[in-house]
């Protein structure tokens, strides 16, 4: 079995591929450099993988962790629209100049395949729905740029270079281990969080937002599909469930799931965030056989028992 180089590997989805990869048999190298992933989500798992602490923008950590690599799976990032807003510099540095350096670093080392997370930030606040690749982008954020910006370099590197490339554009990504204590977490974890400890979750804005949420078991075979598939050319596809719920709605079910009755406070919208959004999912289906495994409401409720157990084991200190 071939070795896979995971960036990010200690983060959120990252950690999901890493258990993945192991399981089918292959090789795993994980290169991250800690500033939003932690090695306690790579615990049971931390003796059959190499764990290297190093900065995609590196070119000799990105030179050395590509050697040898059939496969490399780009998801290191910082993947935060609010940061990106306070940092954009940073998230420019991280997110287009890390994946450039990687990208070098995968053709000189004769990579196979360069499987990169991309971002429905991309397609920004169109009115049309749902979200088609051939739409022409708009990102609203330094976060949405950058994704978008590395999405072109790998492209490219197709074109120019032969490296086969795909970029895998996700929709919000939720599922155990998405990290609910960052001040930038995303939505479910913040609200599960919160209403797991008699709390009333935080909606910026009226929250008739919607989105196209999709359990991370979704994400990690859309990475699997995309490393077996006949011949890539930097193509570009969105992942998702295809279908669209509001957050008030999401904030209902988990009160169901909980017995509870809290109600949101709803605060300012946030600079950046985008009211509506649902991907098509034609041209994943076409391009690597992507269908959807895990629909949204099986997601939420594996994951509510997940943030319930891993509440119970901080309490408990087990
Ligand atoms: P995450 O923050 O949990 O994981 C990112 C990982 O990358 C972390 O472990 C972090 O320490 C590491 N990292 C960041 N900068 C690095 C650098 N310069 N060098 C080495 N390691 C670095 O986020 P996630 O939600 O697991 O996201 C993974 C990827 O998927 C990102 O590229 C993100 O942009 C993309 N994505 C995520 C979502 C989502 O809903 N979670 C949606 C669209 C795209």
């Amino acid at each position: 079995m071939s070795l896979c180089l995971v960036t990010g590997g200690a983060g959120f989805i990252g950690s999901h591929l890493v258990r993945r990869l192991l399981a089918e048999g292959h090789a795993v190298r994980v290169l991250d450099n800690f500033s939003t992933g932690h090695a306690a989500n790579l615990a049971e798992v931390a003796g059959d993988i190499e764990l290297v602490e190093g900065d995609i923008g590196d070119e000799h950590a990105a030179a050395r962790c590509a050697s040898g690599a059939d496969t490399v799976f780009h998801l290191a990032a910082r993947a935060s629209v609010p940061r990106s807003v306070e940092f954009p510099v940073e998230a420019n540095h991280a997110n287009v100049t890390g994946t450039l350096i990687l990208l070098v670093a995968a053709r000189e080392a004769g990579v196979r395949r360069f499987v990169y997370s991309a971002s429905s930030a991309a397609y920004g606040d169109t009115p049309t729905l749902p979200k088609v690749e051939s739409m022409p982008p708009q990102p609203l954020s330094p976060y949405a740029v950058s994704k978008l910006a590395a999405e072109y370099y790998c492209s490219c590197f197709s074109h120019v270079y032969g490296l086969e490339t795909i970029s895998l554009r996700y929709f919000n990504i939720f599922g155990p281990r998405q990290d609910p204590r960052s001040a930038y977490a995303a939505a479910i974890p913040a609200f599960v969080s919160r209403m797991i400890r008699g709390e009333r979750p935080v909606i910026y804005g009226d929250g008739e937002q919607s989105r196209d949420f999709c359990y991370v078991d979704n994400a990690v075979e859309a990475n699997v599909l995309a490393m077996r598939a006949p011949r890539l050319s930097g193509e570009v596809v969105n992942i998702a469930c295809g279908e669209r719920i509001t957050l008030n709605a999401i904030v209902a079910l988990i009160n169901q799931h909980l017995g509870s009755r809290l109600t949101p406070v709803y605060e300012p919208v946030r600079p950046g965030d985008v009211r509506h959004s649902l991907a098509a999912l034609d041209a994943a289906q076409r391009t690597i056989g992507y269908r959807p495994g895990v629909m949204f409401a099986e997601g939420l409720a594996r994951s509510l028992a997940w943030y319930r157990d891993s509440a119970t084991r901080q309490a408990t200190g087990s």
